[in-house]
């Protein structure tokens, strides 16, 4: 049965989702006792959003150090810390590389 080439990308894109959300649970779970098992689930599920063109979901994309890309964990590998002043936002430290990513709220 031919598949016409927009359904086709739209499936890829699905079954990508659904690979990137399954790894990141993945390396959620696992952290805590292999974190180096974590780090290697969130490089593959980046990859598959890299090679497929999906992004990641948001609440994964500040699990991910932006400069280091390392698998965060709030008090563990990273602080968080809520910044009420001016325009709100959330500043994360990657403890790996000390790189701080703010986010808008
Ligand atoms: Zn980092």
């Amino acid at each position: 049965m031919p598949v016409s080439r927009r359904s086709r990308k739209r499936e890829v894109e699905k079954i990508s989702r659904e690979r990137i959300d399954y790894l990141l649970r993945l390396a959620d779970d696992v952290f805590l006792e292999k974190p180096a098992r974590a780090q290697r689930y969130a490089d593959l599920s980046r990859r598959i959003g890299m090679r497929n063109k999906v992004r990641l979901p948001k609440i994964w994309r500040r699990r991910i150090c932006r400069n280091c890309k390392a698998f965060l964990w709030p008090g563990v590998n990273c602080r968080v810390r809520l910044r009420p002043r001016r325009q709100s936002h959330i500043v994360v430290t990657c403890f790996n590389c000390g790189h701080h990513t703010r986010y808008n709220i």
